[in-house]
């Protein structure tokens, strides 16, 4: 094995120790988006998104999986990463020297700048991570992901490595495993090439800050049930309209806070009816 990557063709094979490389017997494109995750469950990954269109598409090397496992950075013959709370209390918090070294190591060729590389923390404390967020990591060159267990991770490990925390939403998950999947699934799809339709990222949910009309298929009737006679009457432009006011009605009954910015965005007012 050697450091140098090897050439063949557009798709470049490194082959490094650590971190761990999911893909080793994988393709993967020169400069392809990366996600490091530093876990306690590396066995957890690629997990859902080795399947279907992310699956293929980390087959393809169009992004690459690299999982740094925390448990050999941890203390003592047990190889301990956590320790009790300061001030008491209940649980475990994983200690700051650990996740330190794990992160040095998972800084070992990426750039330093947040921008370019950003650093995350799933955490329900964190920024919401929603579909504009999406963009940004994916138009980064990769990101490094911690996934917390227990109690969470020491607050100096944050600050002093400059990470930006995200919550996937106001709920408490065991671990960040399940939330780093989340993450990637909605980053990697907006990668150029892996969803192949590139026009169906352009029309679905949150694009324009509206949340997606209703969508039919075949049968035209179910159960009684028949599709919307303007979706059959071929009529492009009338569609689209159609599309659009459902997608109006739809996001000012469930998302007032979305339909508000949309409003304020286009100088409408909100509470006016007359264009649904
Ligand atoms: N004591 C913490 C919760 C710890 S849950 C608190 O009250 O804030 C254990 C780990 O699960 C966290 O460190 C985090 O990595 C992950 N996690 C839990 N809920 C999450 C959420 N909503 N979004 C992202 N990560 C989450």
């Amino acid at each position: 094995m050697t450091d140098t990557p090897k050439s063949h063709g557009r798709l470049s094979i490194s082959a490094s120790l650590q971190p761990r490389d999911l893909m080793v017997d994988r393709p993967r494109l020169r400069g392809a988006w990366t996600a490091r995750i530093i876990t306690l469950f590396p066995e957890a990954f690629p997990g859902i998104l080795g399947l279907s269109l992310t699956g293929r598409a980390l087959d393809q090397g169009l992004w690459a999986l690299e999982t740094i496992d925390l448990r050999p950075f941890g203390e003592g013959k047990h190889r301990n990463v956590d320790d009790s709370p300061a001030g008491g209390g209940a649980g475990m918090v994983l200690r700051p020297d650990v996740m330190g070294a794990a992160l040095d190591q998972a800084a070992i060729g990426t750039p330093n700048d947040r921008g370019r590389w950003p650093v995350v923390y799933l955490s329900p404390r964190g920024r919401p991570f929603r579909q504009d967020m999406a963009h940004r990591l994916a138009a980064a060159d990769g990101i490094t992901l911690i996934c917390g267990r227990f109690e969470g991770l020491d607050e100096r490990v944050i600050e002093e490595y400059g990470v930006e925390e995200v919550s996937l939403g106001d709920f408490v998950l065991t671990g960040g495993e399940i939330a780093a999947q989340a993450l990637i699934d909605a980053s990697v799809r907006l990668i150029p090439r892996v969803l192949g339709n590139q026009a169906s990222t352009e029309e679905e949910s949150f694009s324009e800050g509206l949340l997606e009309h209703p969508q039919y298929t075949r049968p035209a009737v179910w159960k009684g049930r028949a599709v919307p006679d303007i979706l059959l009457s071929g009529h492009h432009a009338k569609i689209a309209t159609w599309r659009r006011a459902m997608a109006e009605r739809l996001t000012k009954e469930r998302r007032p806070d979305l339909w508000r910015a949309y409003c304020e965005r286009r100088g409408r007012d909100p509470d006016g009816d007359a264009e649904l």
